[in-house]
């Protein structure tokens, strides 16, 4: 699933279940390199960051996220 995708927004930031992980893919803030956090809180100081460059973050992404911590916590889980 993803939380902020191309079509409203600047930043493509994603749920990889896999590697457990929350990925911004191609981010514009890592030289065009995908970078990733295990953490979701992490994931929101970084959704900020692109919006304090000036990058249009999905408007539901970080409530999302914010939403996932109160209900299953921080700390993203692989798929079991
Ligand atoms: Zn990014």
């Amino acid at each position: 699933m993803s939380y902020s995708r191309s079509f409203d927004s600047d930043v493509y930031m994603f749920l990889d279940r896999f590697q457990g992980v929350i990925t911004c893919f191609i981010c514009s803030l890592n030289k065009g390199d995908d970078i990733s956090f295990s953490q979701r809180s992490d994931a929101i100081e970084h959704l900020k960051q692109h919006m304090a460059a000036g990058d249009i973050v999905g408007g539901r992404a970080i409530p999302l996220l914010e939403k996932e911590i109160q209900e299953i916590g921080d700390e993203v889980k692989k798929k079991e």
